[in-house]
């Protein structure tokens, strides 16, 4: 087979050592005799991988010792829910950056009230808002830090008066976070910590316990930090493979390396769509994303959409399709897509530029 470079949105492209680690444990998982796939996530064999994955977590993100950090089944999606049992009592704002943002106000409105403070729809979601006031009478305030859709990111980690509450599914460690900013982030790992199956939540403890309803046993977070995320069966499968991708993550020297790299990955594809006469970011400049970056035909040169496509993906490029509700490319440029990948397709970019001269 051809050399691929994978630039998929989620689930994306896992680090060679994660996959090689699995195949091998699904064979004999360390030396039992019995495949990950079987074994019990009662047995200390287990328990070790859980608590290196929990450990693993706290160390590179540098997370406070009054959070929590826990894995569950259930998608991202299931957290909107999560989310608004657990804090939501009387109000919360949500920063409306798209359709992931959106669907978690939903869930919100679904519980209490629930409004959006900003909104960016008028532009397809192709900037951050800017320039809202945040009450200070709002049980808690929800961002979501990369807008995997559209390419816009907020990169930085804002002052907030209320609780902040972070969806971070496609930028978590692609750079440092200062957590103790946050009460609550939380992600699928299938965008940039893993595969799919599994969901993170990192909760500031004292947070919890504040709403007066009834929170259905799966879905009080409590339960899950109480029993070390093995109240019910955990998703072995994918926690191990998220245990060797954080592995990986340390090896490459942590999330502040990989930052470095990511944003020379990200700096060598936009300064190509700026560059190249074929092609225009969607994204406003300032609020490009590191992790997902969207690029549309330039104008006039629509008709050659298709073309490129054919054209990239004879030359190995998976996955560069736009969201449907987007159009155009989307390259996700996750942890594990090297800067090899990225020249690969750059290049390709540059030929095609080249061919229609
Ligand atoms: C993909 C994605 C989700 C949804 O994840 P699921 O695990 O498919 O439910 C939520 N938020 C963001 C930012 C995403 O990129």
């Amino acid at each position: 087979m051809a050399k691929v470079h994978v630039f998929n949105a989620g689930p994306c492209i896992l680090p060679q050592a994660a996959l090689d680690a699995s195949i091998e444990a699904i064979k004999d998982f360390k030396g039992t005799g019995v495949s990950l796939l079987s074994i019990s996530h009662r047995t200390k064999e287990w328990e070790a991988t859980m608590n290196e994955c929990r450990a693993l977590w706290k160390e590179l993100l540098n997370i406070p010792d009054d959070y929590e950090v826990i894995f569950l089944g259930g998608g991202a999606s299931l957290e909107f829910l999560y989310v608004a049992m657990n804090f939501l009592e009387k109000k919360a704002a949500y920063l409306d950056t798209g359709v992931w943002a959106h669907k978690a106000l939903k869930e919100a409105q679904g519980l209490g009230e629930a409004y959006a403070i900003a909104c960016s729809k008028d532009k397809n979601y192709t900037y951050i808002p800017k320039g809202y006031e945040i009450p200070s009478d709002l049980d808690y305030f929800h961002i979501t830090t990369n807008n995997t859709i559209y390419g816009t990111e907020i990169k930085e980690d804002m002052d907030c008066p209320v609780p902040l509450i972070a969806d971070m599914s496609s930028d978590i460690l692609s750079r440092p976070v200062d957590v103790s900013k946050y009460t609550l982030i939380y992600g699928g790992a299938q965008k940039n910590a893993g595969p799919a199956g599994v969901i993170f939540a990192i909760i500031k403890k004292d947070a919890l316990g504040k709403v007066s309803r009834y929170i259905p046993t799966m879905l009080d977070y409590r339960t899950h930090i109480d029993k070390e995320s093995m109240f019910n069966t955990p998703p072995v499968f994918s926690i191990f493979v998220m245990n060797e991708t954080l592995k990986w993550v340390k090896a490459q020297g942590g999330v502040e390396a990989v930052h470095k790299i990511n944003l020379k990955k990200a700096e060598t594809l936009y300064t190509e769509i700026d560059r190249n006469s074929m092609f225009v970011g969607t994204a406003e400049k300032e609020d490009r994303s590191i992790m997902n970056v969207c690029f549309v035909m330039a104008p006039g040169k629509e008709d050659l959409q298709d073309e490129f496509f054919a054209f990239a993906k004879e030359r190995g490029m998976i996955g560069i399709k736009g969201h449907r509700s987007v159009g155009g490319f989307r390259a996700s440029i996750y942890n594990a897509c090297s800067q090899e990948d990225v020249d690969a397709l750059v290049a390709c970019m540059q030929e095609f530029e080249n061919l229609h001269k």
